[in-house]
């Protein structure tokens, strides 16, 4: 099969396996990271870089799962450039984003 068509069969599964993950979160969390590391293994035996829409919901640090409100804290930042910082509530990592308007 052409390289393309699995990539794209591949981030189908991987949104479905997000999406799923995400309705889970609030009610059964072991489910919802199951979904993710589903997702997780998808990617890596691809070999594709997951949209960063998706990447940027897994810790950087422990790989968990990680939804703002849920199991992450995201607060903007003080200084003038404009930057948000989440805070994995797993491994209480904090690390920084910027935010292009
Ligand atoms: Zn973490």
């Amino acid at each position: 099969m052409n390289k393309k068509i699995i990539e794209m069969i591949a981030i189908e599964r991987i949104e479905i396996l997000i999406n799923n993950a995400l309705r889970e979160i609030n009610d059964n969390e072991k489910l919802s990271q199951s979904y993710a590391n589903m997702a997780l293994k998808i990617a890596m035996r691809v070999r594709i870089r997951m949209p960063y829409s998706i990447r940027q919901l897994f810790c950087r640090k422990c790989k968990e799962f990680i939804v703002p409100g849920v199991n992450s804290r995201v607060r903007t930042g003080r200084t003038k450039v404009k930057c948000i910082r989440i805070t994995c509530m797993k491994c209480n990592h904090v690390y920084r984003k910027l935010i292009s308007i």
